[in-house]
């Protein structure tokens, strides 16, 4: 599903050159609940940024769906971003929009008619369980209601991989193992790949068949979570 060749990122400012990810490989195949684990500061984001082209990469490729996504036009990249959803640390919801609101907002920027919109939400926030908050504001949510509504914002173009960037890490423990097992429910009824970064080993044990460890920019280790594990 996603093919990871000599990936390289080098972030150019002003207090100099900083090499973020060096030589990066990584095959994720379709169906997979891939974890990759590091120390702040390692390269996660920037590698979960690459996928998407948020981060343009130095040098390298990364093939999503057999598409070169180096190479895409700005308007080959848009299309191929619908196949790709994200969800965030932080949530990054609309404060200024409703629930149903922030829910709609990719299938309105795609251009979708309002039945169609409505619909489409509804069975959204039924998936995430969130059909009784639909018209609420996400400062009246907890954090793990608003990572719902991030996770049913991503799903609205029917992705085929979902990019989670820490999704858990400002959760408490207990609404951190609900929204793994959303996640988790997604991953198997829906056959969307999932991608999660994360600092935290229990979020790789509770949900990964696959992980990548990374280290100063480099991927030093990666497999099914039975093999990786069993050499520490
Ligand atoms: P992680 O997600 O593992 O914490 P990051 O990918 O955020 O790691 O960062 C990797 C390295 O790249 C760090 O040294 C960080 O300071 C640096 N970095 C990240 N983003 C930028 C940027 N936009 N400009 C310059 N350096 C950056
Ligand atoms: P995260 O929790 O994802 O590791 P960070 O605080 O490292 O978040 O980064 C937040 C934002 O700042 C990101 O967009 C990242 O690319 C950028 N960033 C991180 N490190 C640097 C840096 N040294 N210089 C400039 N931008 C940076």
């Amino acid at each position: 599903m996603i093919r990871i060749r000599n990936l390289t990122k080098i972030y150019h400012s002003s207090s100099g050159n900083v090499k973020a990810l060096e030589n990066v490989n990584l095959n994720i195949e379709k169906g997979d609940i891939f974890g990759i684990i590091g120390l702040s500061g390692a390269g996660k984001s920037t590698l979960l940024r690459c996928i998407n082209m948020l981060e343009k990469p130095t040098s390298g490729s990364i093939e999503i769906d057999g598409v070169e996504m180096t190479r895409l036009t700005p308007s080959e990249l848009k299309e191929m971003r619908k196949k790709i959803g994200m969800i965030f640390q932080h949530f990054n919801l609309l404060s200024s929009r409703t629930v149903r609101g922030n829910v709609a907002f990719p299938l309105e920027i795609a251009g979708l008619d309002k039945r169609t919109i409505d619909k489409k939400v509804e069975n959204l926030l039924e998936l995430v369980g969130l059909s009784d908050k639909a018209d609420n504001y996400p400062s009246q949510l907890s954090g793990g209601q608003k990572q719902r509504v991030g996770i049913a914002r991503a799903l609205a173009n029917d992705p085929k991989v979902l990019l989670c960037d820490e999704p858990t890490s400002a959760l408490d423990p207990e609404t951190t193992l609900s929204i793994l097992n959303l996640l988790k429910d997604i991953n198997r009824e829906l056959g969307i790949t999932i991608v999660l970064i994360t600092h935290e080993m229990n979020v790789i044990k509770q949900i990964c068949n696959k992980v990548a460890v990374i280290e100063k920019s480099r991927v030093v280790e990666q497999g099914p979570l039975i093999e990786v594990f069993k050499k520490t």
